[in-house]
């Protein structure tokens, strides 16, 4: 339903966290975010309001969150408020949903229709799903391809950008994605079909959202992904391309209107 996404010096939970607020008006039943720690992913998901999400944050901060009172903010992070459509509202069910090593983090809007197919070829390759969501085989999917690029390309985002594009050709439906990966730090990636996905471009940071109310009060620059576009955003510059690899052109615009309501 709402998605925020981070790369840059602040503290990327309470970056994270303050956008999927500031989305709050769109309705949901889960939360979550994931962030990048060291070169850990630490995610926290709850069914229920943002403040279940916020709670949990307290009782059991994130390694490398500035709860921590360690001083590193997590300099990379995504966040997730969901309206379920496949599978209840349950922790498991929240997104963002992790591969099966940990290490790659996604998140999803949209409804992916050919994902039953894509299970059973996950299950038959010996990877289970573990939610009852949609969503959770594209986290699957990009480790995948991530890992299958070795060899071909370097650790990094335009790798986990090349990846998301390979995975984007396999699906159907409607979707924006969202997704960081622990061997691509300060880097995140988004994708989009029939469902919206802008980037905001601050000063030696930058944002995803499915929404400039997310990143308004940071940065009024945005720039819109076009349909069956991947963008792989670093803190300093973004790189649009089409599904099929494609070089996009992408223009940024001013967001003029008065978001302090
Ligand atoms: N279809 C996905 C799910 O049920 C995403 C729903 C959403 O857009 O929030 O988890």
């Amino acid at each position: 339903c709402g998605i925020v996404g981070y790369v840059g010096a602040q503290s990327a939970l309470d970056v994270v966290l303050a956008g999927l607020r500031r989305l709050e008006y769109r309705g949901y039943d889960s939360a979550g975010v994931a962030v990048l720690a060291g070169d850990q992913v630490a995610c926290v998901k709850k069914a229920g309001k943002l403040s279940q999400l916020e709670k949990a944050l307290v009782d059991d901060p994130l390694p490398g969150s500035d709860a921590t009172g360690d001083g590193h903010g997590g300099a990379t992070g995504i966040g997730h408020t969901r309206w379920a459509t496949h599978g209840g509202p349950t922790d498991t069910n929240a997104h963002p949903h992790l591969d099966a090593s940990g290490r790659c983090a996604v998140v999803h809007n949209g409804i992916i229709e050919n994902f039953a197919a894509l299970r059973d070829e996950l299950a038959a390759r010996g990877t289970a799903v573990r939610s009852q969501t949609d969503s959770e085989i594209a986290a699957h999917l990009l480790a995948e391809e991530y890992a299958a690029l070795e060899g071909s390309a370097p650790p990094g985002g335009a790798r986990l950008a090349g990846a998301m594009r390979a995975v984007c050709r396999r699906l159907e439906g409607a979707f924006t994605l969202v997704a960081l990966h622990a061997d691509a730090p300060d880097v995140i990636v988004g994708a989009r079909r029939n469902s919206p996905l802008v980037v905001g471009c601050g000063e030696g940071e930058a944002f995803l959202a499915s929404d400039v109310s997310a990143f308004i009060d940071h940065t009024r620059t945005a720039m819109e992904l076009g349909q069956d576009q991947v963008v792989e955003v670093h803190p300093d510059r973004a790189v649009v391309t089409g599904f099929d690899g494609a070089p996009a052109d992408a223009r940024t615009y001013r967001v003029d209107w008065d978001a302090s309501a």
